[in-house]
């Protein structure tokens, strides 16, 4: 069972790379942090990939 833990941060640092696909993670983007590996990676290669981040909001009533 996996017991890393995985939490979403603002990038603040001008060169930080993607661990697993070393691309350029932008200030001001979001990316996932890997707090046992002290690493972090991108959007697109962890397991939030196929999530999607509501408006701020009542989800509730939100139409589509
Ligand atoms: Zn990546």
């Amino acid at each position: 069972m996996a017991t890393e833990s995985q939490n979403i941060f603002i990038n603040k640092k001008p060169n930080f790379h993607c661990a697993t696909c070393k691309k350029v993670i932008k200030e001001g983007d979001k990316f996932v942090d890997i707090q046992d590996q002290q690493k972090g990676m991108c959007f697109k290669c962890s397991s939030f990939k196929d999530y999607v981040f509501l408006p701020p909001g009542d989800a509730a009533y939100q139409t589509v």
